[in-house]
């Protein structure tokens, strides 16, 4: 067990999990939290000590670097950027962390002795995955800090290992971002001082995720008015907006919520209401992978709207419906070789690739629509943003090697 303390993969994540970057909600300002910067002006320092002359970092805590190719410029080699996040989230406490490296021998694992904790595959059965190899656990009561110091370390150890062993490589830039968190790690990327002709971010999920499909998004608010009178002299004259509110829902399709839908089905999101017998504001979000059927989403949320219009007078109810981000999909097949590269990286690790649609969005999807392209490949991570984080030790040095393969070739 030992042996993996000396890995630079680990090492370097034992190191980077033990720097608090929990970043903050609803907070103006890029970091969201100070203490972002610690972490960016580590990971300076150590671009800096590799020989990333250029290693930088901005007022808004993004680091960048650069490794000079050691290939012949001649030859098409394209410049590869790897991209990760520093900051992690704030769904559960991040400090102060105590991982330790543990042999996973299947069924459960204490964790915490004292407070009586375990990682148990009855409650988590992908664990089993995982028996036979070595799992970097937490004490259960702070997240790990997987996603996604698992990807910086995986990026920083194959720069090193490249460094290293002198082997002959393209030209290597690497960034690091804060605030993905929050979702706003892609805001104020400087896509043109980056210099990568195509890269990748290193984030979450299982060995072998190799993602390039995301949703859609919109939000759509929906503000309905009605007329107060006092209710004992209210006939034919008050119009009740929650029960407005109440017919508007009803008309959404029930089986389209995220409880009723998985892979590549979209649906409805309610996710607020607030309101009084004058007005009521319904807060939707709507999602889908497919374009079209995404457009007819919203189309459909604005024909329920023009309804009520017509049934209870002009005037009743408004939707504003806003775009906020897209599928990156149609983007990536104009670049099939950037998946083509990833594929053969993974098949040369012997990992099987698993492509699956992200229910959800990436920062790799908003750089991918502002003109760098940007799959996401997986760190080894699993159940992110909880007290039962944990990374498996083998799949990290695997994923480095990927990482490594796909900078060397
Ligand atoms: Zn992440």
């Amino acid at each position: 067990m030992t042996a993996f303390l000396n890995d630079p993969v680990i090492s370097k994540f034992l190191r980077y999990v033990a720097v608090p970057t929990m970043s903050q909600e609803d907070v103006e300002e890029i970091p969201s939290t100070k203490k972002q910067f610690a972490l960016a002006e580590m990971l300076v320092r150590e671009l800096k000590a590799l020989g990333l002359s250029d290693a930088r970092s901005d007022s808004h805590g993004y680091v960048y670097g650069t490794l000079p190719g050691t290939v012949d410029p001649s030859e098409d080699h394209p410049v590869i950027g790897m991209i990760a996040h520093m900051d992690t989230s704030c769904e559960a406490p991040d400090e102060p962390i105590r991982p330790s490296i543990r042999l996973y021998e299947g069924k459960d694992l204490l964790i915490n002795e004292e407070k009586n904790l375990y990682l148990s595959e009855s409650q988590f059965p992908e664990m089993g995955l995982y028996k036979g190899k070595h799992l970097i656990v937490t004490d259960g009561t702070t997240l790990l800090g997987g996603d996604d110091k698992a990807g910086v370390a995986e990026i920083m150890a194959a720069l090193e290992r490249i460094v290293n062993e002198k082997k002959p490589h393209r030209t290597i830039k690497v960034a690091f971002t804060p605030d993905e968190e929050v979702g706003r790690g892609a805001e104020l990327f400087d896509i043109p001082g980056f210099g990568a002709d195509y890269a990748y971010t290193i984030d979450g999920g299982r060995l072998g995720e190799l993602e390039y499909e995301n949703f859609n998004a919109a939000s759509g608010n929906i503000f309905i008015h009605g007329i107060n009178v006092h209710p004992g002299s209210a006939k034919g004259k008050m119009v009740n907006a929650n029960l407005i509110a109440s017919e508007i829902i009803g008309k959404f399709p029930s089986n389209e919520t995220p409880a009723t839908t998985e892979k590549y089905e979209g649906y409805y999101h309610l996710l607020s209401m607030q309101g009084s017998v004058e007005y009521v504001k319904l807060h939707y979000i709507i999602r889908d992978h497919d374009r079209q059927k995404f457009e007819a989403r919203k189309a459909f949320m604005q024909q329920v709207v023009d309804g009520i219009n017509e049934k209870y007078g002009q005037g009743t109810c408004e939707a504003v419906i806003t775009d906020s981000y897209f599928n990156m999909k149609e983007e990536m097949m104009k670049h099939p070789e950037v998946i083509k590269k990833a594929e053969q990286a993974f098949r040369e690790m012997n990992v099987p690739v698993i492509t699956q649609p992200i229910r959800g969005g990436t920062d790799g999807a908003t750089l991918t629509l502002r003109g760098l392209p940007c799959p996401n490949i997986c760190t080894g991570d699993n159940n992110a943003h909880s007290r039962f984080e944990y990374v498996c030790a083998e799949d990290m040095i695997t994923i480095s090697g990927i990482i490594y393969r796909i900078w060397t070739d």
